[in-house]
């Protein structure tokens, strides 16, 4: 049966067809999802306003908590069941999937904490006035996840969400989603009420182009592509959707010639090969004061010759990409610089037993790569890493700001005034001194600018866009 999660039940589907998800590492199918519509996402919103007008968002906030602590709990309990889900319908290597799955009972245990902490202000006014504000929740809340990190993603939208005091509608990735199929049983299993929670898997523009156009949902967290998020904000723009965007990167590390290179090495390949390459965050240029550029680039050649690549049951450094699609789209950028004779400094290795069907590639390190190159200014989603060396701190931070995106960059210095003065004038939603965070950081509010989106997510910050201030003034006789 084709089934939607409604209600804390799977219900059937409005329709009969099927999205396979496959198994990156050798392209079998794992398992089929319903392909769901526009009547399913409709279904999905009516039991989500119900939930919210009847219960949810007059629980008391320390109730709200404690329930979202017990779905904590129970995502730890089962973090085996969700790590191996996330490894295979991924191609996560184990230890990288594991700690996804560590990462969501963490958000869900974050955001419990938070929900009785979470408060408006007074604010002085006339007088005989008392005048203060409250942090409502928005009512029905949207959420749509891409299939890199399903559990992280879902974790950190939905829990806040959740905590601020919304009900939820997910629509999850269409290549990957296997794991939050779970997670939702799992907070029912918890004691979610039903219809705080609902969930419907589809493709973006069926299930999710109707999440968003559905005029009864009160706002939209889109973590995905650029292009995507544009359409998104434009049909939500109809009916005065607030939305928050989560978007791409093409994220500077900015290593200067006092960095110490044994903390930046490791950093920098961890930084790029993390769900091999397919990460917003990901670190992707390598920019380096020419003093230590030849150092740096036979330093971090050296690392990449021993990365392996294979199947995600191996537990390899890196696993495969998510799709045979998205493997040919990052072949097309490294064809495109061999070309143009860009020159590849490094690389890692292919495990030999890899399955044939496997959507596999080598992590690259390009170098000497022109800052106005595609390969430097567009988003590869693949392990592909490009470096480029500067000779002043003007013309590094011109480079770092160079690109469409904002969304993380790091500054590797011991020069406290640099630091200070880099951090400033990197237009970035996160920057990192001296390492790199990845993804990482649960308490760290994350988001970019520029096409990586707007909005906050993640830490407290979070809260406030999952809720709209009102402002109540009270006239009073003295
Ligand atoms: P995508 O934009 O193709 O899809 C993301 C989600 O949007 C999917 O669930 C998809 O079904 C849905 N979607 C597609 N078309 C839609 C439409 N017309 N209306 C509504 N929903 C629609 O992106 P992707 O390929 O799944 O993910 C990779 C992108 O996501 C990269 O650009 C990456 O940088 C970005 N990303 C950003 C963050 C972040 O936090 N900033 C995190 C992860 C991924």
């Amino acid at each position: 049966m084709n089934t939607i999660y409604i209600d804390n039940n799977w219900v059937e589907s409005n329709s009969s067809d099927v999205i396979a998800m496959l198994n990156p590492s050798d392209g079998t199918v794992l398992r089929n999802v319903s392909r769901g519509n526009a009547q399913d996402i409709d279904a999905a919103v009516k039991s989500a306003r119900h939930a919210f007008e009847t219960h949810w968002a007059d629980m008391p906030a320390v109730e709200r908590g404690r329930l979202l602590y017990k779905v904590s709990q129970k995502l730890i309990e089962h973090q085996d069941e969700l790590t191996q889900l996330e490894s295979d319908d991924c191609g996560k290597p184990t230890a990288q999937a594991r700690a996804d799955a560590i990462a969501i009972a963490r958000y869900f245990e974050f955001y419990a904490g938070a929900c009785d902490k979470f408060h408006g202000e007074t604010i002085p006014y006339q007088s005989g006035f008392s005048v203060l504000t409250w942090r409502e929740p928005h009512g029905v809340t949207g959420h749509i996840v891409p299939w890199n990190y399903p559990l992280q993603i879902f974790g950190r939208c939905v829990a806040a969400a959740l905590a601020a005091g919304n009900t939820c509608v997910v629509k999850p990735g269409e290549d990957a989603c296997l794991s939050i199929l779970r997670v939702v049983e799992l907070a029912r299993e918890a004691g979610l009420p039903p219809g705080v929670l609902n969930l419907v898997t589809g493709y973006g523009h069926e299930a999710g182009d109707a999440l968003v156009k559905h005029p009864d949902v009160d706002h939209i967290s889109f973590t995905g592509s650029p292009a995507v998020g544009t359409l998104v904000t434009q049909v939500a723009a109809v009916h005065h959707t607030p939305v928050t965007l989560e978007l791409g990167g093409k994220s500077p590390q900015i290593v200067f010639s006092d960095a110490d290179l044994d903390e930046l090495i490791p950093t920098v390949v961890r930084a790029i090969i993390q769900n091999t390459g397919q990460t917003c965050s990901a670190g992707t240029r390598l920019l380096v004061e020419r003093p230590i550029y030849e150092k740096v680039i036979s330093l971090v050649a050296e690392a990449f010759s021993n990365i392996q690549v294979g199947p995600a049951s191996q537990n390899l450094d890196c696993g495969p990409l998510i799709r045979k699609t998205q493997l040919e789209h990052v072949k097309s950028y490294v064809q495109a610089a061999l070309n143009d004779g860009l020159k590849v400094a490094g690389s890692g290795n292919l495990a030999p037993d890899a399955p044939e069907g496997g959507f596999y590639h080598k992590p690259m390190l390009f170098r000497d790569v022109p800052a106005s190159h595609k390969l430097a200014r567009e988003e590869v989603f693949g392990p592909i890493l490009v470096a480029i060396p500067f000779d002043t701190e003007a013309e590094a931070v011109e480079i770092a700001n160079g690109t469409d995106f904002g969304l993380v960059a790091s500054v590797w210095t011991n020069d406290g005034h640099r630091q200070h003065r880099m951090a400033r004038r990197v237009k970035a939603g996160q920057v990192y001194i001296n390492n790199y965070g990845a993804g990482g950081g649960i308490e760290l509010p994350f988001g970019g600018i520029k096409a990586s989106g707007h909005g906050r997510e993640k830490g407290f910050e979070a809260l406030y866009g999952f809720t709209v201030l009102k402002t109540v003034a009270i006239k009073y006789k003295n």
